[in-house]
């Protein structure tokens, strides 16, 4: 799964591409994963214009001037493929799809604008979807009621973070931190990062981390989140960014994959544990229990 750098990095791209542009045509052969009737697709978004792209948690949100918007999941395999005469990139999933002749047996959706360019949303296992919907209900998706705040807003505060967490006060702050309804995209490369930079332990139950930690986590998450996003994303296992490279996060990684490796601090040995079901890195030096 795409973690929010690298769903953050797509909207980013397909900012610089796609607003303004008038949709001439939509096709898709693709009823469960785009579930609209043809007819409101036709109303709603053949003739629109485009407005903005942005993003809430790991999903992407397509603005239309006529009050409807087109909110997309690419879930494991999806890749959205931008495609004008002289330019072209893929996001996501880094299929030959991403740089083969489009569209392919992988192609869902294809939205053709005005001017001839195209984007393609490409999917070959089709656990992604689109939707279309009017922009004033997105927020009320059942989806975007129970997520929790962004952490890169600039409106979020480390007394915000601390009392999100507190909610989970007997949880372990790794699961907590997991958890999308307390804050919104944050997995578990991200996790294991910024435990490390704040040096707690993943196993500590969040109620026994003293306050000017939880200050350290806020800003060790939010640095290693926007580090990530200036890198193109970690692209764990299947993400390429929205030039189709490979972000390079994972190069910067402390902890996330590096068990055997010397701690960059205080040179002990990284090791992994479990924690939250996954698999968990830290240094027990940094991070004791
Ligand atoms: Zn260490």
């Amino acid at each position: 799964m795409p973690e929010l750098p690298e769903v953050e990095t797509v909207r980013a791209g397909l900012s610089r591409f796609l607003p303004r542009k008038q949709v001439q045509d939509v096709w898709h052969d693709w009823p469960k994963g785009f579930p609209n009737a043809l007819a409101d697709v036709q109303q709603f978004v053949v003739g629109a214009h485009i407005t903005e792209v942005r993003r809430r948690a790991k999903v992407l949100l397509i603005d239309l001037d006529s009050a409807y918007t087109l909110v997309i999941h690419l879930k494991m395999t999806g890749q959205l493929v931008y495609q004008a005469e002289h330019e072209r990139f893929g996001a996501g999933h880094p299929s030959d799809s991403l740089v083969g002749k489009l569209p392919d047996k992988s192609t869902r959706v294809i939205f053709t604008f005005a001017d001839s360019s195209r984007l393609f949303f490409n999917d070959q296992r089709k656990f992604g979807w689109v939707r279309l919907m009017p922009t004033t209900e997105v927020e009320n998706l059942d989806f975007f009621r129970k997520v929790g705040p962004e952490p890169l807003a600039a409106d979020f505060t480390p007394r915000q973070f601390a009392e999100r967490l507190m909610r989970r006060r007997g949880s372990g702050i790794k699961a907590v931190l997991l958890d999308q309804t307390v804050i919104a995209g944050v997995g578990n490369i991200y996790a294991d990062e910024s435990l490390w930079g704040a040096k707690i332990h993943p196993l500590t139950l969040v109620q026994d981390i003293p306050p000017r930690k939880l200050t350290a986590l806020y800003t060790s998450l939010r640095a290693v989140l926007e580090l990530s996003i200036q890198k193109g994303g970690s692209t764990d296992r299947n993400y390429v960014n929205a030039e189709g490279k490979r972000g390079s996060y994972l190069t910067f990684a402390n902890v996330f994959r590096r068990q055997g490796q010397p701690c960059s601090r205080c040179g002990t040995t990284i090791i992994k544990i479990r924690a939250a079901g996954r698999g968990t890195h830290l240094c027990p030096h940094c991070q004791k229990q």
